[in-house]
């Protein structure tokens, strides 16, 4: 069966339903069962201005509507009520809620401090920077917008979807090199492709790119909208040998039952299911709610793979942590949790420097050649097993 590659937004063909679908008071909004309808619909029912979020949460911080030419604001029913009603600290608030001080712009806050388009390739969206992976990114629209999103400058902006030129061009580009061995496809969100779209997608690198051994999806709307999980999705990952799904779990609230329900049905299809978390500033930046995060994730068979400082983009300042709290947090997990449960901490280097992990220095060589080890309760000893004076004996 052959498919084409299609780039229609589905969002556009929502547009004209959803004024009549938004959850408008809280008892409408808790009273709604998300498992009642498609994920489809559900996206018709996202909240878009704080205004509309007025009669379901209280002490909404009134911004200027200006804020949304910056970037948009989406909200999907399914998030809303996981947001605390009275509590404008809320960490899922925190995490989506427009405020008045992200357009406060400070002159670091480069719209592509990654430097991304740099490495674009052929007028495609594939960024191309090491040398075996590649990073595709198929859609500009995502199910919620995270008000500290890296892409900024790519995503929201009227739901405007990656067009089919550079789809194409992206597959070719793939298909031409045959030392990418890895290919990610991100965005904007994938799984907010239809499934049609995202098959049109995954056929074609299956069928014209065999050096990529390795295909992997990040997407946030499996915490966003759990029900985006389906028997047809879970039948695409499987068919397509898609070998690891990243997910984007920021704080244990998010951790709830139909999410853990959904990613046991994903895990069926024998794809390995990573997390990528954010480290943000009055979001998940305290020892229990880290500790909380990371157990809560491999209690659902998800491994915390990298867990990001808080990238530069326009706006970003108010969630990020000093190189010293980032560490400290770090300490803390690391001989307290579970091993499996411990992320790689890693900053992303501005001007396309790539990933560095952040790590304190547990082992360390003195200039006199002696090696000394620093263990997670702080008890200093000498490790003479790996000095090289006792090696070359
Ligand atoms: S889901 Fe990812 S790409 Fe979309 S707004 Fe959030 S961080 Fe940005």
């Amino acid at each position: 069966m052959a498919f084409s590659i299609e780039a229609t937004d589905p969002c556009k063909k929502a547009d004209l339903t959803r004024l009549s679908k938004i959850l408008r008071t809280r008892e409408e909004l808790d009273a709604f069962d998300v498992t009642s309808e498609g994920w489809q619909q559900a996206l018709q029912r996202r909240y878009r201005t704080h205004k509309d979020m007025k009669g379901i949460l209280n002490h909404v911080e009134d911004v200027d509507m200006a804020i949304y030419h910056h970037f948009d604001m989406r909200v999907t029913p399914y998030l809303a009520q996981l947001m605390d009603r009275d509590d404008p600290n809320c960490p899922i608030r925190k995490q989506y809620m427009p405020f008045q001080r992200e357009v406060n712009v400070r002159p670091y806050e480069v719209a592509d401090s990654l430097a991304e388009d740099h490495d674009m390739q052929d007028g495609s969206s594939v960024v191309h920077r090491y040398p075996n992976r590649a990073l595709f990114l198929v859609t500009t629209s995502c199910g919620t917008y995270c008000r500290f999103c890296t892409r900024k400058r790519l995503v929201s902006h009227g739901e405007s979807a990656v067009n089919k030129q550079q789809l194409e061009r992206g597959i070719s580009y793939l298909k031409a090199h045959s030392e990418i061995e890895d290919c990610l496809l991100s965005g904007g969100d994938p799984l907010l492709l239809n499934d049609r779209q995202l098959e049109g997608i995954l056929s074609q690198i299956r069928a014209g790119a065999p050096h990529i051994k390795f295909l992997r999806i990040g997407s946030r709307l499996p915490a966003q909208l759990p029900t985006r999980i389906t028997p047809e999705l879970c039948a695409i990952i499987e068919r397509y040998e898609v070998q690891m799904v990243n997910v984007h779990v920021n704080h244990p609230k998010e951790i709830t039952p139909l999410f853990a329900e959904r990613i046991k049905m994903l895990r069926k299809t024998g794809t390995m299911i990573g997390n990528q978390s954010v480290l943000l500033k009055g979001v998940n930046d305290d020892v229990a709610t880290l500790r909380d995060l990371c157990m809560g994730l491999v209690t659902c068979g998800i491994r915390p793979y990298y867990c990001y400082s808080c990238d530069v983009a326009e706006g970003n300042h108010d969630y990020q942590l000093t190189l010293d709290r980032i560490l400290k947090l770090y300490r803390a997990l690391r001989g307290f949790i579970s091993g499996p449960a411990v992320p790689t901490f890693v900053v992303d280097g501005t001007g396309g420097l790539g990933k560095m992990p952040i790590i304190p220095e547990y082992v360390r060589e003195l200039a006199n050649g002696e090696i000394w080890a620093t263990n997670f309760k702080g008890k200093v000893q000498r490790m003479i097993n790996l000095e090289a004076r006792t090696l070359e004996q």
